[in-house]
């Protein structure tokens, strides 16, 4: 049998060419498709135009070893996904008796006359497996399709698509070794963009190598995902693990988690590490260091309180961030206290960082870009930063 390491998706339906509904089903065939070792070659929304979703099958065919679409299984005129896979594999639809009976069945269970449009939801060609539709008319087709390669047809409504993709489509595509065994990991960095990440790994982010090193500029990190199929020699986890070493020799000392952690996490686990928790206090930030760990640090977070931008200290002075973080520290009883004050410096924001623990204590002053909820949320993550730097040492 030959082994499918390559897919190309296709979206067929008019009303996502027009706009009308965003194609969220290739996304989610894509990312399970990924995570299972097969690489995606290509994503492609269609209109219900016989020739254009014939041609597309039929290349698609000449590519990849398995093809999934969704949508165009209805009943009417338009839809066309069965006509066109018949016409890319040469092969004639016919009813097929099971299937209509199944059909007429549902139909009169509901009360409802069969229309004679219908119909064409029954059919099959001989290189057809109906995929069974538990939500809905229309059944899909798993075709085994010339060269060994397998297209899979699936309804287009997201709620039928999925479970017949999850429960019926997948375990078949795995029974048939499905995906090359490749291995991934990531790393998540802080304090340096995209680009000066990119260039202190210069040649490793070469494409089309094995292993592949690649960063994404994610909200809350630089990630560096490195991934590797296996060679006749080396298996992918050796061609990861040599990979991270010289990823972590380049950009170590800006990397703060591997794998899907959150800075929630992150901290949670070195205040887990010492048995400390830790109150915060947080000044002109309406509480986004608290959304950033609150939720993920659960009772690790001792005490919390969001002061407005204006608050100045009840005996009058400057307000002294050191002070707040030892004081918050012991008003929470706990061994870290952190406070954190952001005020809008013209178009970014200007972050003061304090954190008091049993060693003393530590501050920083930042800028983070842009103003408003951006620069908010960007101060809160500049904190965690701090901080987390602060608990490793
Ligand atoms: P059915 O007969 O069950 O409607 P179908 O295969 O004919 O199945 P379509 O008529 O193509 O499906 O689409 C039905 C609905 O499914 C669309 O109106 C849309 O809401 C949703 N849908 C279709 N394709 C996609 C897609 N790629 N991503 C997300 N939703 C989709």
């Amino acid at each position: 049998m030959r082994p499918i390491s390559t897919a190309e998706l296709l979206s067929v339906g008019s009303e996502l060419t027009v706009g009308e509904t965003r194609d969220t089903n290739a996304g989610e065939l894509a990312r399970t498709l990924t995570d299972n070792g097969v690489e995606v070659l290509r994503m492609t929304a269609l209109p219900d135009d016989l020739a254009a979703v014939t041609d597309a099958f039929r290349v698609a065919l000449g590519r990849a070893d398995l093809i999934v679409s969704t949508g165009g299984l209805g009943p009417t005129p338009d839809d066309l996904t069965r006509e066109s896979i018949a016409a890319a594999i040469g092969e004639t639809p016919s009813v097929d008796p099971d299937l209509e009976r199944w059909l007429r069945n549902l139909f009169e269970h509901r009360g409802l006359p069969f229309p004679t449009t219908n119909v064409k939801q029954a059919w099959r060609t001989p290189s057809t497996t109906p995929i069974p539709n538990d939500n809905g008319t229309a059944p899909g087709w798993w075709v085994d399709a010339p060269g060994e390669r397998v297209i899979v047809a699936l309804p287009g409504p997201p709620r039928e698509m999925r479970p017949m993709w999850t429960d019926w489509a997948l375990p078949r595509l795995r029974e048939r070794d499905l995906g090359r065994r490749s291995v991934a990991v990531t790393l998540r960095t802080t304090g340096l963009g995209e680009s000066m990440i990119a260039e202190r790994l210069g040649a490793l982010l070469d494409r089309g190598s094995n292993p592949t090193v690649a960063t994404y500029a994610r909200a809350d990190a630089v990630d560096v995902r490195i991934s590797a199929v296996p060679t006749d020699d080396m298996d992918a986890a050796a061609l990861v693990a040599a990979a991270e070493a010289e990823v972590r020799h380049l950009v170590g000392d800006h990397v703060w988690g591997r794998g899907d952690v959150t800075w929630a996490a992150a901290i949670g686990e070195r205040l887990a590490a010492r048995r400390w928790r830790l109150a915060v206090v947080e000044i002109g930030t309406r509480g986004s260091v608290l959304g950033l760990l609150g939720e993920g640090l659960g009772d690790r977070v001792a005490f919390a309180e969001t002061l407005s931008t204006g608050h100045r200290p009840p005996e009058g002075g400057r307000l002294d961030l050191r002070r707040l973080a030892e004081q918050v520290r012991q008003a929470g009883g706990a061994e870290v206290g952190l406070a954190v004050r952001a005020a809008t410096r013209g178009a970014n924001m200007a972050v003061s960082i304090a954190i008091a623990d049993p060693r003393g204590t530590h501050a920083e002053r930042r800028l983070a870009f842009l103003a408003g909820p951006q620069g908010r949320t960007r101060a809160a993550l500049l904190a965690a930063a701090i901080l987390h730097a602060r608990l490793r040492a």
